[in-house]
């Protein structure tokens, strides 16, 4: 990768990316021992004796992120079972739809690559499937978690980590930026999408993105003031609904399509 993706941005072994490591990680990695040495393909540092990942050797905190595994197959327990070779495969803890939370006494972890050794007492771990994520996401706004804790939402990159210290100011990682989250507002935001709907939540947001930039066009104010004048949305809804640029909108919005998604 080349410098100008940003990629100095991750911290291998930074204090977030060893506690991912040391509660997460090291379950799910390959223990076939590597002789690749030079230089870590994240962050740059040299290396003597590092695995080699997919993309090149790097240091040990993101290696059990990013290796390739084999999963489970479809309605199989997340279990390690020494009596079983190793499987091969394409999977790696970074896919999209794998979510991490780590609290201080316990941790949850959704995905679908085999452990590499047995599981942990604090560890829950369920399956990516279909309206995995959007329980999670919905889950995470009834039972805020306990700070500090690390919360990563992947998304197919080695993403910097921050560690978060309240759930209201919550670092969501997964992107190549971290995004500042109140997480107690989710169920508030959610039970306005859930009444208005997903196409008029979104119209409301985009419009709330443009009230904080821009302001509101002639279209939009017409919008506004029918919407008003039809009691289908008050002052306060305004002011509750996110920004469509922002992180809250996302996860409410696909914490509210994909609980359709897994009561179908
Ligand atoms: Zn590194």
């Amino acid at each position: 990768m080349s410098s100008s993706e940003g990629v100095s941005e991750v911290r291998c072994g930074s204090p977030e990316w060893r506690l991912f490591h040391e509660r997460v990680g090291r379950y799910f990695e390959k223990s076939e021992a590597g002789d690749a040495s030079g230089t870590c393909a994240i962050c740059g540092v040299d290396l003597v004796g590092a695995v080699k990942g997919s993309s090149g050797p790097t240091c040990p905190p993101v290696r059990s992120a990013g290796s390739k595994r084999g999963k489970i197959e479809k309605g199989e327990r997340i279990v390690f079972d020494p009596a079983v070779a190793a499987r091969t495969g394409k999977s790696a803890l970074t896919n999209v739809g794998c979510v991490v939370l780590i609290e201080p006494d316990r941790c949850s972890v959704a995905t679908n690559v085999v452990p590499s050794r047995p599981l942990p007492a604090d560890m829950t771990v369920s399956p990516v499937e279909p309206g995995s994520t959007g329980r999670f996401l919905a889950e995470l706004g009834r039972r805020p978690p306990k700070a500090p804790f690390l919360l990563i939402e992947f998304d197919n990159k080695i993403p910097p980590l921050v560690l978060s210290q309240s759930p209201t100011r919550a670092a969501w990682c997964g992107g190549s930026a971290v995004a500042t989250v109140d997480l107690t507002a989710i169920p508030r935001v959610a039970a306005l999408a859930e009444r208005l709907g997903p196409k008029l939540f979104a119209t409301l947001a985009s419009l709330k993105d443009r009230l904080a930039s821009a302001g509101l066009n002639e279209a939009d104010g017409k919008v506004l003031a029918d919407l008003r004048t039809q009691g289908v949305i008050t002052p306060d809804d305004l002011d509750l609904v996110p920004g469509r640029s922002s992180r809250l909108f996302s996860i409410v919005d696909k914490a509210t399509a994909e609980a359709v998604v897994a009561q179908v």
